[in-house]
């Protein structure tokens, strides 16, 4: 062992694709923000987590699931995807489950992309897909959102070309909140090769208007390249546990599962997951509650003057433009702690009503409409 620090470079160097990469970077905590500008009492608007801790019966199975934690889990989560299977009526073998959706779109990237393929998404959108198109070696693609931030569906139309490996659409958007429609994505994948993979990311399906369709029943029978990726961490309040699952051709989704690393979604948040279908009912009281709070928020923004895109997720996205860094740290000072995308605008996540209450005010101490 030398004795000394070895100088930079005796170090071993990440892989190029590694150096260029941003780190992640999650919302920030309450606890945080009240150490930084020495305040208390601040909420978290910053993640689009769900305001209730989970539910009794969640936490049950949780706690008897733990006391087998000795043991592996069942790396397959037979149980878990069988359980799902049923819940929406589909076939289980074409079901896959992952360390939440981020995890399983990591096994996506896995599978499907290697380095010089190009990767299609409109921008702005989810943070990891370009983390992890990077992360292979591939090649971003973007297309521009339209004037009422949305997707463009002719600018992504063409974008994607016989080299395009994977399509990723978020819908709803993270962090727009606007989404596509099943017969708009029906459209768009009639133009698609059904070699690209699309992925459909709909971590916030739970709020989405039913009449925008549901692209697992309507499209993954039509589509074969179609892979629909949901989880339990924003509706069913489990972003801690971390679990989603995936929805596709049963060959596709056998592919998929061959890059799910051993034992990646433990025994714990197999057993949340099952709990939170089979109490389904009282997850939807409380997906009723946060989405009578979205429409309460959204009319007292109006009101005051603000306008904003379509929110079809449990948070709102206003469009702040060159203010969005100002109102931000002014917001946070006063410990309410959104999530800043500089330049462009600010998402706050649906809280409790308290907590929303007490956004609705700050914001209008702080800020008016341009
Ligand atoms: C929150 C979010 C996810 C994933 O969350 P997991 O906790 O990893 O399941 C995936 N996609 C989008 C667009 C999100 O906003």
């Amino acid at each position: 062992m030398p004795d000394q620090q070895p100088d930079q470079q005796q170090l071993p160097q990440a892989r190029p694709a590694v150096d260029r990469l941003p780190a992640y970077r999650p919302g920030k905590g309450a606890a945080q923000a009240e150490a930084e500008h020495g305040i208390t009492n601040a909420i978290k608007l910053a993640s689009n987590e769900n305001p209730d801790p989970p539910l009794d019966e969640i936490l049950a199975a949780v706690n008897a699931a733990a006391a087998g934690a000795n043991r592996y889990a069942d790396h397959r989560a037979t149980a878990l995807r069988e359980r799902i299977g049923t819940w929406l009526g589909v076939d289980p073998a074409g079901v896959t489950i992952g360390a939440g959706s981020v995890g399983l779109l990591q096994q996506l990237f896995l599978t499907f992309v290697d380095a010089g393929d190009e990767v299609v998404y409109p921008w702005r959108s989810f943070e990891v897909y370009p983390v992890y198109t990077k992360l292979m070696g591939g090649v971003e693609v973007t297309t521009p959102l339209t004037a009422h931030h949305a997707f463009d569906l002719e600018a992504l139309a063409a974008a994607i070309t016989p080299n395009t490996r994977m399509v990723l659409l978020a819908t709803p958007n993270n962090p727009t909140g606007t989404a596509l429609r099943t017969s708009e994505l029906r459209t768009l994948l009639g133009r698609i090769s059904p070699t690209t993979v699309v992925v459909i990311d709909e971590a916030y399906r739970e709020f989405l208007d039913p009449a925008f369709g549901d692209p697992v029943h309507e499209l993954v029978p039509e589509f074969p390249n179609v892979v629909v990726t949901r989880t339990f961490s924003k509706a069913h309040g489990l972003a801690g546990i971390r679990v989603g699952y995936a929805v596709g051709h049963p060959d596709v989704i056998a592919s998929i599962d061959k890059t799910l690393f051993p034992f990646a979604v433990n025994g714990l948040a197999q057993a949340a997951a099952i709990a939170a279908i089979d109490a389904i009912d009282l997850i939807q009281e409380r997906v009723d509650r946060i989405l009578a709070e979205r429409a309460r928020v959204i009319a007292a923004l109006v009101d005051a003057g603000w306008s904003m895109p379509d929110a079809q997720a449990n948070f709102v996205y206003l469009p702040l433009g060159d203010r969005t860094d100002a109102v931000y740290l002014e917001l946070e000072k006063r410990g309410v702690v959104t999530r800043p995308f500089s330049n462009e605008g600010i998402r706050v996540t649906i809280g409790s009503e308290e907590q929303n209450t007490r956004f609705l005010a700050t914001l209008a101490e702080v800020a008016s409409p341009a």
